[in-house]
């Protein structure tokens, strides 16, 4: 399944630094990094054999081990975030009443509906210092 390839392309060296200037077809890039580089007359061909290398089994991170500990159905988990309100109000609708919805927004920028009428839902003030 695994083969080697190989690849085949002209390189240009620049006169003032060495370095490969100008590469066709341009699959890697230059690098030379003079502002006006001054590319040799003739490319020189240049042969590069690729060996893909087999795909390795990702080792678990110490975090993804945790969270897999976790995903079992029926599992109890507590689910926290610390988000900033973008925006609250408070909906009545039939039998469930008064409640007050928040809309958060995440360090990431990404805004989330927070029903605080969910069951078992808690949400307090988050400290902006580093505690905890
Ligand atoms: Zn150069």
């Amino acid at each position: 399944m695994i083969e080697p390839a190989e690849s085949t392309y002209q390189v240009w060296y620049c006169k003032q630094c060495d370095q490969a200037c100008k590469i066709h077809p341009p699959t890697v890039k230059p690098s030379c990094r003079c502002a006006t580089p001054l590319p040799g007359l003739r490319p020189t061909t240049v042969t590069q054999m690729h060996t893909p290398q087999p795909k390795r089994l990702q080792a678990l991170t110490d975090e993804e081990g945790r969270l897999r500990a976790l995903a079992r159905k029926g599992r109890r988990v507590r689910v926290t975030f610390e988000a900033e309100v973008a925006e609250a109000w408070i909906s009545s609708s039939g039998s469930s009443g008064r409640r007050v919805q928040f809309i958060v927004t995440t360090p990431d920028g990404r805004r989330h509906v927070v029903d605080s009428g969910l069951p078992g839902l808690h949400i307090e003030a988050a400290s902006d210092g580093e505690q905890e």
